[in-house]
Formats: C-alpha cells, structure tokens, sequence
C-alpha cells in the first residue's frame, strides 16, 4: 500500500525535527499531487493514526491538492496540467493522469508549438507551512 509508505515517511521526517532539531511541530500540511494518484482521505487517516504513537501527536494538520503544473522548455510558458490536457478526450486524459511522460506525445506547447513540456510539480506528496516552536 502506497500510501503506508508515503505516511510512514511523512511522520519519521517529522519526528526527526523534533528529535534532532529539537522544535516542538504545531501544525502542518500536506500537500498531495494531483498526478500523485495518492487518496487522500486515505493518507490523512494513515498519517492520524502514526502520529497518534507519537510525540507529534498533538500537531494539527490539513491535506490539500497541489495543482500540477508544466512548463514549456522551450519558450518557457507555464500551464496548469488541467488547461493542457481539456482538449483531449476522457481517454487519452486518463492515460496521461496515470503515465504523465505521455504529455507531450499528445499535447503541444499553445504558445510555440514545442512538445518538450516538463512537469513542474504536482507528482509527488510532501508537507509544507510547518509551525514550529522551540521545545
Ligand atoms: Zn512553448
């Protein structure tokens, strides 16, 4: 289960700012990909429950979905992935949502025409706005 990991690896990080840092966590989000396939309602509930072991287990957190967003390389335009890919059918959008190396065989840049379209951001899952107080 993908999401154990990706929770597992949200709370040991976390812990190791308390630990090694030594600064109490208040609050925190995360911030999930929406090329990430990651549910998230899933992850929060894991997340809740490895904190609740913890000396975090106080911290207030919030799930968000971070919009993906590509870049064209060679003009340098950006775009949101959603604006990129409405022209397609439901098909080729979902395969590109599950394979996104595909973008650029099926989209073009509107600007330039290029297809070396690089996705910024939006595939992964990480935690941002952290609160911290000294211990
Ligand atoms: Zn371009």
């Amino acid at each position: 289960m993908h999401e154990f990991t990706v929770a597992s690896g949200i709370v040991d990080s976390l812990r190791e700012v308390y630990l090694v840092k030594g600064f109490k966590i208040t609050s925190f989000k995360i911030a999930i990909g929406e090329l990430s396939m990651f549910d998230k309602n899933i992850l929060a509930e894991l997340v809740k429950e490895l904190l609740s072991g913890t000396e975090l287990r106080n911290a207030k957190f919030s799930t968000i979905i971070e919009e993906a967003l590509v870049k064209c390389e060679s003009c340098g335009k950006s775009y949101t992935f959603k604006e990129l890919v409405k022209t397609l059918n439901d098909e080729e959008r979902e395969m590109i949502h599950f394979i996104p190396e595909l973008l650029s065989s099926y989209v073009k840049c509107f600007s330039c025409g290029s297809r070396d379209l690089k996705i910024l951001c939006g595939r992964g899952v990480k935690v941002i706005d952290i609160e911290l107080q000294p211990r």
